[in-house]
């Protein structure tokens, strides 16, 4: 059962939910034929948002901002309600896609290097063959190539448009888009369409079970670096916020 209400970090409103409530929450939005956009928020963005206000307007304006890492999950329990488990991106992104041939949903995928997204379009297919992915388009266009993608978007009517731009680019995507995407929920979704495309790997389950997601990667990314340091600085901030 997915817990009620929101818990409020450095800003950022993340619903108190589990994996499978998110699901719920937006499968309840489709079926009231809204238009939403999601944000699947980890430390790093909680960080990022503090210095960019622009970001963290976004994020207030988002429909469902559900916990993306156990940063979250972690610093919840001292920011009024603990959030039950995580929805990471990638969980919620598959989820959805495993349900959607059921219920009939159309996907549009957004996002990565050229080819990336047709790849992750091909390897969903052979894993859910009955779905229904209507468009793919990949993450380097220029602001001039925007009306054509938005135009190709619309055409497609998806129900889902997924968007792997990265945090917080895609946000800010989504949120200046939005009015004009004939759409009914957009979800920012970071790597995970090369991690469909088999172009990256996601950490092996027993990292994701100890919550150490971000060492494996950053040993198969040394470049992260800079920005995996906002994850000790989001600790202390945490440590220093439950003293005060
Ligand atoms: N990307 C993109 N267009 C850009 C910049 C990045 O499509 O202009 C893609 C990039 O190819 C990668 C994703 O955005 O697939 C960013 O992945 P990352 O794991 O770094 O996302 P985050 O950690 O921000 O969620």
């Amino acid at each position: 059962m997915a817990a009620k209400g929101k818990t409020n970090i450095f800003g950022v409103p993340f619903q108190v939910t589990t994996l499978e409530g998110a699901y719920q929450i937006i499968d309840d939005f489709i079926k009231g034929n809204k238009k939403v956009f999601v944000v699947t928020a980890n430390t790093e963005i909680v960080m990022i948002a503090q210095e960019d206000k622009e970001f963290m307007d976004i994020i207030n304006q988002a429909d469902l901002v559900v916990a993306d890492g156990v940063g979250i999950i972690w610093a919840s329990k001292y920011f009024g309600k603990k959030i039950p488990e995580r929805a990471a991106g990638f969980d919620l992104m598959n989820m959805i896609l495993k349900n959607s041939p059921e219920k009939g949903y159309k996907i549009y995928l957004l996002g990565g290097e050229p080819g990336v997204a047709n790849e992750a379009s091909s390897k969903i297919k052979e894993m859910y063959p009955r779905i229904n992915i209507v468009g793919c388009y990949h993450g380097y266009f220029s602001a001039c190539d925007e009306e054509t993608i938005i135009q190709d978007i619309n055409s497609k009517t998806p129900h889902f448009l997924f968007v792997g731009l990265g945090a917080p680019k895609q946000e800010k995507w989504i949120y200046k888009n939005l009015d004009k995407l004939d759409v009914n929920v957009c979800i920012g979704v970071g790597g995970s369409l090369d991690v469909f495309a088999g172009k990256t790997k996601r950490a092996p389950y027993i990292f994701q079970k100890l919550g150490l997601e971000w060492l494996y990667r950053l040993i198969k990314e040394p470049s992260r670096i800079g920005r995996m340091m906002l994850l000790p600085r989001f600790v202390l901030k945490v440590l220093f916020a439950r003293h005060k």
